[in-house]
């Protein structure tokens, strides 16, 4: 199967900003932010979507959170951000490798658009 965009990132294929990583994620700046601060956590595993996760990826879930928590707390920002997962057509996926947007900032608008 050929790699995501992610694997390519991951595997420093393709070109990205990247923040952090370690054995079993890595986050990198998005290249069309949507606030000031626009990151991408997604695991090195290549699970299409959350809705795709299985039972046995229940502490890399975990893992990639605690770690988005952590590169937020890193980059700065300290009045609050926003963790999102963008699943199917309605949810506005366009990349089929599971990812956690880390946004922040800006004060976000609720409900999002
Ligand atoms: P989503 O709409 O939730 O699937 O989000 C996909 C995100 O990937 C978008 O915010 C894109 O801007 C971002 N993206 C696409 N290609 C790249 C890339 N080569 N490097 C960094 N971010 C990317």
């Amino acid at each position: 199967m050929s790699k995501t965009l992610f694997q390519r990132i991951a595997d420093r294929e393709i070109p990205a900003q990247i923040v952090y990583e370690d054995e079993q994620v890595v986050a990198f700046r998005d290249i069309n932010p949507q606030a000031p601060t626009h990151i991408l956590i997604v695991p090195r595993k290549p699970i299409a979507r959350i809705g795709e996760a299985v039972p046995e990826d229940q502490a890399l879930i975990g893992h990639l959170l605690l770690k988005a928590a952590e590169v937020a707390r890193q980059v700065g920002l300290t009045n609050g951000y926003r963790l999102v997962f963008n699943h199917g057509r309605d949810g506005g996926e366009a990349v089929p490798h599971l990812h956690c947007h880390i946004l922040g900032g800006r004060a976000l608008g609720w409900p999002p658009g």
